[in-house]
């Protein structure tokens, strides 16, 4: 590890911030048969420390322990769990520079970026703590005299998170927070990659009030967590970030208990660039929405559809632009662009990029491994990508930005449609019309119009298509963790 990394992780350790265990019931418990898996710093390849490897015996007992503890959670008043909630955000603001130095380390983004996930993740929980309040039911007019109907909202009980390295603490927290707000438990299985960040967050859940047992943790074998959640019976609810591949899976397998089932999968975001935008306003939202997190989001722009009439003139500021970003380990001040998190993520991206290459596309800037070695890959702009290439038709989750031309605006909403995925879409343009005629005709759960950052917890993140089911922040992601029971009393004449 550089210097800077070791004595941060060595000063997190001593804190006591480094957890290592799974969190079952409140208690921190090793994997039973003892075995453990090492986190890698992904900026220099060192091992930060190892944690528990848990499976299904483990998860088993997390599910009895949720269980139990849905039974009183669930029974308090919105207000009671509503100050926990608040009292977790609060402690999880207070501890931002530890919990940002801590993803830094285990996922590899600039600190800047770490700290901003922090406080993004954060505003989840006062959110969702706000919205506990608010869950609302119904008195419905009946149809005969004697009768009274009514609407009630419950929570739909015991819920498996299931989450990814990318954002390893607000893939979590906008997940978690509705799921207790709504007075369901949670039994977490974050990515081996980064479980670090959960388990602290874990550890500020029991420090905040929330009872133990209502957040569980538990990492190791991905597979066997995974059949254990989905084979309980006790398992309402499976909230899942991550790959497209494993969500079908967890769909099919959520399938024999019939759980309600939640998914954020890939994208291949589209960024239109019309000829009538600002030019400004368009490259500060398309390295905005491209660059983030070195292009691992998968609402990071995947395919950047230029017209034609701006097209060389996007393209020279544009590489402009992304040459200047500083890559480096992301405890270095200036740091723009971290490591990509391992060695099959960088293998993936090079070869998009030689496929490109060999079907004519052209290296504007980049293309290749940074001096730095390790993960790190040069920031890349890639021009004259065609629909037939693998950069255009996946996810290529590293920082390499394909431009694509085009004629109309009916030729980029065909390209832009024209995929499985449906996760995020962005465009520039100055005309209005054209902002809402694009806008109805994107098949994308979210739409992001002269801007490249566009995620909030108070509003509706989703995908349509293969990009998944459910969405998550605002009022609409409270839905997703609550039964709708209808009540009809009669004999009432
Ligand atoms: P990514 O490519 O972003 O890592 P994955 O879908 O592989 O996406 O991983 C997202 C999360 O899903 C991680 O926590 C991972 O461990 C978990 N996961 C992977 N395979 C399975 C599985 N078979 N069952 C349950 N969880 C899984």
């Amino acid at each position: 590890m550089s210097t800077n990394a070791r004595s941060v992780a060595s000063r997190l350790s001593s804190s006591g911030f480094i957890r290592t265990q799974g969190f079952i019931g409140g208690k921190w418990v090793d994997a039973y048969d003892g075995k453990t898996i090492e986190v890698y710093n992904p900026a220099t390849g060192e091992v930060i420390t190892n944690v528990a490897c848990m499976g299904g015996r483990e998860t088993k007992d997390a599910i009895t322990s949720a269980h139990n503890t849905f039974l009183s959670w669930s029974k308090l008043t919105a207000a009671e769990r509503s100050r926990c909630l608040r009292k977790w955000f609060d402690l999880i603001m207070a501890n931002k520079e530890e919990l940002g130095q801590l993803m830094t380390l285990e996922q590899g983004k600039p600190l800047d970026e770490a700290m901003g996930e922090v406080t993004y993740g954060a505003s989840y929980i006062e959110f969702y703590a706000e919205e506990a309040k608010r869950v609302y039911g119904d008195i419905i007019p009946a149809a005969l005299p004697d009768r009274r109907l009514f609407v009630m909202k419950q929570p739909v009980g015991v819920v498996g998170a299931i989450t990814p390295w990318n954002f390893p603490l607000a893939m979590i927290t906008r997940k978690v927070a509705p799921a207790l707000a709504c007075g369901c438990t949670v039994v977490i299985k974050p990515s081996e990659l980064t479980p670090l960040t959960a388990l602290a967050a874990a550890e500020l859940s029991i420090q905040a009030g929330i009872p133990p047992g209502a957040v569980n943790v538990v990492m190791g074998s991905a597979s066997d967590i995974g059949e254990a959640l989905l084979a309980s019976p006790q398992v309402r609810k499976i909230t899942f970030t991550g790959s497209t591949t494993v969500g079908k899976k967890l769909m099919a397998g959520a399938a024999e208990t019939v759980k309600k089932v939640s998914l954020e999968l890939g994208g291949n975001a589209p960024c239109i660039i019309f000829d009538d935008a600002d030019l400004d306003v368009a490259l500060k939202g398309t390295m905005a929405t491209k660059f983030r997190n070195s292009g691992q989001t998968c609402v990071c722009a995947n395919r950047i559809l230029v017209q034609e009439g701006i097209y060389d003139k996007f393209s020279i500021a544009f590489s402009k632009a992304v040459e200047s970003m500083k890559v480096g380990d992301g405890f270095v001040e200036g740091v723009a662009q971290g490591p990509i998190i391992n060695d099959s993520a960088l293998h993936k991206v090079e070869s998009f990029v030689q496929d490109a290459i060999s079907k004519g596309a052209k290296v504007l800037i980049g293309g290749k491994r940074h001096s730095l070695g390790m993960t790190f890959y040069e920031p890349t702009v890639i021009g004259d990508v065609k629909s037939e290439m693998l950069l255009a038709r996946e996810e290529v989750f590293g920082p390499v930005a394909p431009l694509m031309k085009f004629k109309t605006e009916e030729e980029a909403i065909h390209i832009a449609n024209d995929t499985n995925a449906g996760l995020a879409a962005y465009m520039f343009t100055t005309s209005i019309k054209r902002s809402w005629r694009v806008s109805e005709a994107l098949e994308y759960g979210l739409v992001g119009i002269n801007e490249g950052q566009i995620s909030t917890e108070v509003a509706p993140f989703g995908g349509m298509k293969q990009s998944g089911l459910g969405r998550e922040g605002s009022k609409y992601g409270m839905d997703e963790y609550l039964e709708i029971k209808y009540v009809c009393l009669g004999n009432m004449s």
